[in-house]
């Protein structure tokens, strides 16, 4: 199989990336790399606890921290932590954490050109983009800008050891789908293509492996290193179909990221496999099915991720209006995005019934 194409782009950010359980121990060592000397550590309440951690790691280097970081970005949090970064005189910015303690410290580098350190504790990926998104009153706008890119990134798998499993089994298929919609991207190039196809392959050895012992460091290595490549793949291509349902999902019904990503994918790729089939032919090898979308199903059930969103609280009478938001604002996407076709695709992820195409 060749990823060739005759023309395309290859774009990658500037990042230094280091790998090893107990990496996080080099926080000072980087800082330093960096001529940084004043590092603000954040992390969301429920993690407050590796604030005090990192500090020591910090080795009198740290100038305090902000331990508010919350779901969704919200500019008033993002404003009230970028005073404190300034009454610091913080020179760093130091994310230990998921995608809201990540795109809390992406918020603050917008506002001020501070570099970052992170260090994520999920597989969402927003350590290797671009891309933050950020919500005013209810209203989420997303944008892309070097501004936002972390410089250093620390992927230590003894700090993702305590991930509880509902949440590694649905951080992982967030993380894959970044992969599976990277394949079809209308931007892809030979590189962003054997990214995804070697991420989705560290989920799919690697999950298990984590699944039959969480504190096993090396499948939780593993697991980490798909999630930087298919984090790269979303900071490098364009999204379509189901990061959009996702998006709509989430903002307008309130549904948790990772767990409506983990239901929506084998749909989503279900319903883009009748166009873009070739493309997707190392999703349906590494998952042994000629249809895509039933190989991912087959895949979120072996390793117990939900698979109906009614079990997230949405309501069946909800799903004419998520198809309309779904199909109101037009986007490309490898077969055509029609209301009709939509609604029948949510009818099944609402459901869990697979998707007949
Ligand atoms: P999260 O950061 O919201 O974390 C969920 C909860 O799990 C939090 O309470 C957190 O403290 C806790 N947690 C995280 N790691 C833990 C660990 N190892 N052990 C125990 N608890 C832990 O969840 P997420 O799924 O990582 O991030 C979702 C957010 O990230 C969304 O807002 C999404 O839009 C954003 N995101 C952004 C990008 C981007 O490129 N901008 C990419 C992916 C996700």
């Amino acid at each position: 199989m060749s990823f060739f194409r005759e023309e395309f782009i290859a774009r990658s950010a500037a990042v230094r990336v280091r790998f090893g359980p107990g990496v996080r121990r080099s926080v000072a060592e980087e800082m330093e790399a960096l001529g940084a000397r004043r590092a603000l550590i954040l992390t969301t309440p429920q993690q407050a606890e590796l604030a005090d951690e990192f500090s020591a790691y910090c080795g009198g280097l740290a100038v305090g921290s902000y331990t508010g970081a919350t779901m969704h970005t919200p500019v008033s949090v993002s404003e009230d932590a970028t005073r404190l970064a300034g009454a610091l005189g913080a020179d760093v910015l130091l994310s230990v954490g998921g995608g809201s303690t990540i795109g809390l410290g992406k918020a603050i580098a917008l506002r001020t050109d501070l570099p970052q350190i992170v260090v994520p504790t999920t597989y969402a990926g927003s350590e290797a983009t671009p891309i933050i998104g950020q919500t005013e009153n209810g209203v989420k706008t997303t944008q892309s800008t070097a501004k936002v890119q972390p410089e250093v990134i620390l992927y230590d798998a003894e700090l993702v050891t305590t991930l509880p499993v509902e949440m590694t089994v649905t951080s992982a298929l967030n993380a894959m789908a970044h992969a599976a919609e990277g394949l079809y991207a209308r931007d892809r190039s030979p590189i962003s293509t054997l990214m995804a196809v070697e991420g989705l392959r560290a989920f799919r050895d690697g999950l298990p492996r984590v699944l039959a012992n969480p504190e096993d460091t090396s499948a939780r290595g593993e697991t980490l290193y798909g999630a930087w490549l298919c984090g790269t793949v979303l900071g490098q291509v364009g999204m379509a179909l189901h990061h959009k349902l996702c998006h709509t999902l989430g903002g307008s019904f309130d549904l948790p990221h990772a767990q409506t990503h983990a239901i929506v994918l084998p749909h989503a790729i279900a319903y883009n496999a009748q166009a873009a089939l070739e493309q997707l032919a190392p999703l349906a090898e590494l998952f042994g099915d000629s249809n895509p979308g039933r190989g991912l199903r087959s895949f979120a059930k072996q390793v117990g991720s939900p698979m109906a969103l009614r079990d997230l609280g949405l309501a069946e009478a909800d799903l004419d209006r998520a198809a309309d938001l779904a199909v109101a604002n037009p986007y490309w996407n490898p077969r055509p995005v029609e209301r009709d076709a939509i609604r029948k695709l949510l009818q099944a992820a609402w459901a869990g019934e697979e998707l007949a195409v």
